[in-house]
């Protein structure tokens, strides 16, 4: 979905289909030089990263592993609650891989330093993150994210996997939702 089909549900838009593009081929070479001959485990955080992980994985040149969690820390509304629950776990044991967490967007940091302990704590060689969007000003923990796409404000974005209310989440670009659509 462009821009025109969502109308003035989308106030301004954070990221391009175009500069989405550039940016994960950029990531995607870094991880690539990365994690040569290292097996990486790539671990995609359902729903927001399905958009991310798809593209990153195949603009990547080095065989890729593929798994995926899906965790709860918001309902519908656009608070974190800073509760985080595993709704859907990984299928395999990862003692010993090397794993790089693929998120849509850092926002509190909550759920990324959560998850990034838990898949330590299961013995995983190593622990990154990868995340698309971070909002530095509403961190409330330190997360140390190895790869990060774009820093935005402090607003309530949509697109590229992210979604209000299930919605928006095939946008092609990233935007700010308009206010008028939740509050
Ligand atoms: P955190 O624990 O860092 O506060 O929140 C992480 C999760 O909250 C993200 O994976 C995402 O699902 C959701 N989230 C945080 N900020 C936004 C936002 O601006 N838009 C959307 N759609 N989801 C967000």
């Amino acid at each position: 979905m462009d821009l025109a089909a969502v109308g003035t549900d989308v106030e301004k838009v954070i990221a391009t289909e175009e500069q989405l593009a550039a940016k994960i081929a950029e990531l995607a070479a870094r991880v690539d030089a990365d994690y040569k001959d290292k097996n990486v485990l790539l671990v995609g955080v359902l729903k927001g990263a399905i958009m991310a992980m798809a593209d990153l994985t195949r603009a990547m040149q080095t065989h890729i592993e593929m798994d995926w969690m899906a965790v709860s820390s918001y309902g519908s509304g656009t608070k974190s609650s800073g509760v985080v629950r595993i709704l859907k776990d990984l299928d395999r044991d990862i003692t010993g891989r090397h794993v790089l967490i693929v998120e849509d967007i850092v926002d509190t940091g909550l759920t990324l330093s959560w998850l990034k302990s838990n898949l330590f704590s299961r013995g995983a060689a190593s622990v990154e993150i990868l995340a698309i969007l971070r909002k530095p000003e509403a961190a409330k923990v330190e997360v140390d994210v190895k790869y990060v796409g774009f820093d935005i404000p402090k607003e309530f974005v949509v697109g590229y996997g992210l979604d209000f209310d299930e919605k928006y989440r095939n946008l092609s670009f990233i935007g700010v939702l308009a206010k008028h659509m939740y509050s």
